[in-house]
């Protein structure tokens, strides 16, 4: 009888951790590197997670687990830029006016469907990947580790190997399991969202633009539309803010489509494609983003806020990096994770750290929606929501919470001596 875990390797070089963008990524560069590597995946794909709108600065990454000509033909939505509206004011970034050179474009994808195109091929290239096995313990010994994998049938395997990359995203296997975890210094909040048709979609200015709308000072929208035909509509917000609209999911939902005049005049006559999900207090972080004979990818290391789309852009390049990093370690060379690796992130993180406290505290909206915004600075600042942000010949990624606040304060200013 077919067993899908007949071939489940109980010795490899590399275990990965999850089948998300992250541990797809590090996977296909390290087996293009010779090595044998193996994912391990807890549930059964395609599988639902959030996080549709990308990042230009991803397609890199994509590129080199070549991934991109597989992505291609899925004919997803192509994304060129970001639309900010707050009360009729639109600040529309236009990703082939950034400062940086790089991707002018990437895509909008219910990832669902990205993920498990990125799985495929990793299959493809010969890559073994279990779906329905779960990561339940690991042991880190001198040369290798042995990590114990239950499956669907409820048997535990182990697994022998000389590294793991934790690509578990929200399961944050390797900080929950060795106690690394630490408290987000973000806000808790919360978001209630759904993908519904969208019929009236040609009716609107640039139909296809992701568009994130202020609600209010603490409360965006964001409204996604696939190629499918389907957007994806999404509050987010304070949980004390969704306290005023009550009902079945279902109801809170329609409640809310009809609280943001644009949603009411594109959504009030749309279906929704399954009941309203709701996820509270996203944000995490960790003591260290690697370790003896490990290390940590995507959203395990830190996530802070979807509000810029940071996180598969995250996840991509962490797992870029930290590939190459393990493709080196294991050849006998020294690695300096602390520099190399962990340093890295830390100041793309701390980039877009500096724009998410800035939309929070209303200092990004000065800047978005100024009357007279200066070009030169609204291409940088383009180029930081395009993902660039390791690019430090940009002054609003090297000085960026300097030059956010400075020019917040300056525009706040002009504004109250006009
Ligand atoms: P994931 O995509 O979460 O993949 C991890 C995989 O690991 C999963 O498939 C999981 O099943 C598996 N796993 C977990 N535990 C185990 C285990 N014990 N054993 C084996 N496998 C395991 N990002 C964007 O870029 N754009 C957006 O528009 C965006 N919107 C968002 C909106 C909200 C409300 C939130 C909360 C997040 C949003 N994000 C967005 C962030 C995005 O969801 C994540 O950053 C991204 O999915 C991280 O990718 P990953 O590969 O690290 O992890």
């Amino acid at each position: 009888m077919f067993s899908p875990f007949m071939n489940l390797k109980k010795q490899v070089d590399v275990l990965v951790i999850g089948a998300g963008p992250s541990g797809t990524i590090a996977a296909s560069i390290m087996h293009q590197a010779g090595l044998s590597v193996q994912i391990v995946e807890k549930m059964n794909f395609p599988r639902f997670v959030i996080g549709e709108s990308l990042l230009p600065r991803c397609m890199e990454a994509l590129e080199e687990a070549k991934f991109l000509d597989a992505v291609k033909a899925r004919g997803f939505q192509q994304k060129d830029g970001a639309k900010f509206v707050m009360n009729e004011q639109v600040c529309d970034f236009n990703f082939s006016q950034q400062y940086t050179q790089g991707w002018t474009w990437t895509w909008q994808v219910p990832r669902a469907d990205f993920d498990k195109t990125l799985a495929d091929e990793c299959v493809k290239m010969g890559i073994p990947l279990h779906y329905n096995t779960e990561v339940v313990n690991i042991e880190i010994f001198d040369d290798h580790s042995l990590t114990s994998v239950k499956m669907d049938d409820g048997s535990v395997e182990t697994i022998r190997a000389r590294f793991i990359v934790d690509g578990s995203g929200y399961g944050r296997v390797i900080p929950r399991l060795f106690g690394l975890e630490r408290p987000s210094t973000q806000a808790p909040r919360k978001t209630l969202f759904c993908h519904m048709t969208d019929p009236r979609r040609s009716a609107a200015v640039e139909p296809n633009r992701i568009t994130i709308y202020v609600h209010n000072p603490s409360t965006w929208i964001w409204v996604i539309p696939f190629s499918n035909g389907n957007t994806s509509v999404g509050y987010v917000g304070s949980p004390e803010f969704f306290e005023d609209f009550t009902g079945t999911p279902e109801e809170q939902f329609r409640k809310l489509i009809n609280a943001q005049p644009e949603l009411k005049d594109r959504f009030s006559g749309s279906d929704m494609l399954w009941e309203p999900r709701t996820l509270q207090s996203w944000s995490a972080t960790t003591d260290t983003f690697y370790g003896k004979g490990f290390v940590l990818t995507g959203n395990v290391t830190e996530f802070l806020d979807p509000v810029f789309s940071s996180g598969v852009t995250l996840a991509s390049v962490s797992a870029q990096l930290a590939a190459n990093l393990v493709i080196r370690q294991l050849r006998g060379e020294t690695v300096d994770w602390q520099n190399e690796y962990m340093k890295k992130m830390q100041l793309g993180v701390d980039v877009f750290r500096t724009y998410v406290n800035g939309w929070y505290d209303g200092s990004l909206f000065d800047i978005f929606f100024a009357e007279n915004r200066n070009p030169e600075i609204m291409s940088q600042i383009c180029s930081v929501l395009a993902g660039y942000v390791w690019d430090e010949s940009n002054p609003f990624v090297k000085n960026h919470e300097k030059n956010v606040r400075t020019l917040s304060r300056f525009i706040a200013s002009q504004r109250t001596t006009a």
